[in-house]
């Protein structure tokens, strides 16, 4: 084998890691540590064996081919709490609800915030229909989430995950490599996802409108502009403001819809206050189906048009990948 671990020290220094967390939990020596202050592993080479691990369950560079789109919608939430903190439609976390109410799942693995700043991501295995409220909202910052994977499938038996596309590529990598880490998901809800950023882009997001970044409650891409909202106002900057805290892994990256999930979401496609909901299989069907059940969503069938105006973005992002990876 040749040295695996170079391989991996190089794909972190050089920014080719979205801090997805997998690596962290697939090393067997605990040779990989979170470090949420510069949003990658740090490595302690001394300990390492070389095993290459890390390198096979690493999301960057891996593709893997869409299943047949099952079914799309344009849904929003009929939960009143979920509607006042969520973004867009507020679907996923009542998709999140009624299954942890239902039963199929016990547990959820979704990113919160820290208790200073509301924005600054902390993933969480929420319990509770009140802790999956509070993690409602995106936070645009890498986040490791994959690393708790290890203690959600040591408690429960069922866990929904809440991922990126990256987060949804290592899942697959790992449900074959190392399925003891990934058997406890029994629904995977996708982001879609046109890049994401370093925390300091958060930082520098509260500068340019003149926000203390504890104020700033909810951030929102849309198009060429990040809308902010404070406590007290609201404001957007032009999303090219924030380029230079986005990484390579992000450019090299050609997955936008989240195909490897159950279901996919996001706000293109949908007008304000509606997420776009891409069904990709029968569990995430059934998931919908109990929703809907229950009386927390509305759901109504994308239109064609809508749909196209999200293969668009991604047929965009998939060129921007590969004029990133011809020039490297
Ligand atoms: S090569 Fe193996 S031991 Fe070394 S960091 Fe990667 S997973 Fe850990
Ligand atoms: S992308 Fe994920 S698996 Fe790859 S180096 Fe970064 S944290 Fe590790
Ligand atoms: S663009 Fe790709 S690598 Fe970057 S955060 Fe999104 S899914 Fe992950």
């Amino acid at each position: 084998m040749g040295n695996l671990r170079n391989v991996h020290a190089l794909r972190i220094s050089r920014n080719l890691c979205s801090y997805c967390g997998a690596c962290i939990l697939a090393c067997p020596l605990k040779a990989l540590e979170l470090d949420d202050e510069h949003c990658k592993p740090s490595f302690h080479s001394h300990i390492c064996v070389n095993c290459g691990l890390c390198v096979e369950v690493c999301p960057t560079f891996k593709e893997f081919e869409c299943v047949e789109l099952r079914a799309a919608y344009a849904a929003r939430t009929l939960i009143p709490e979920v509607a006042s903190r969520a973004q867009d439609g507020g679907f996923t976390t009542s998709l999140l609800i009624a299954a942890l109410e239902e039963g199929t799942v016990e547990a959820a693995l979704v990113v919160s915030s820290s208790s200073e700043i509301p924005l600054l991501p902390h993933p969480i295995l929420a319990s509770s229909r009140r802790e999956v409220i509070g993690a409602a909202g995106s936070k645009y910052a890498y986040t490791p989430i994959l690393s708790l994977l290890e203690e959600a499938c040591s408690c429960y038996d069922a866990v929904a995950l809440v991922g990126l596309p990256c987060h949804l590529r290592a899942l697959r990598l790992l449900s074959s490599l190392l399925p003891k880490y990934a058997e406890c998901v029994k629904l995977a809800i996708g982001l879609f996802c046109y890049e994401n950023f370093t925390r300091d882009a958060l930082r520098v997001v509260g500068e340019l409108i003149g926000a203390d970044l504890d104020s700033i409650v909810r951030v929102s891409i849309r198009g060429r502009w990040v809308e902010v909202e404070t406590k007290a106002r609201s404001g957007r900057v032009p999303l090219e403001s924030l380029e230079p805290y986005t990484r390579p892994v992000c450019l090299a990256c050609s997955d936008y819809l989240a195909c490897l999930s159950d279901v996919s979401v996001g706000g293109t496609g949908s007008s304000q206050g509606w997420s776009t909901v891409l069904v990709w299989s029968e569990r995430g069907m059934k998931a919908i189906e109990a929703c809907l059940k229950r009386g927390y969503i509305e759901l109504r069938t994308l239109s064609k048009e809508s749909l196209n105006r999200v293969y668009r973005v991604g047929r965009l992002k998939r060129a921007r990948a590969e004029r990133y990876l011809r020039g490297i």
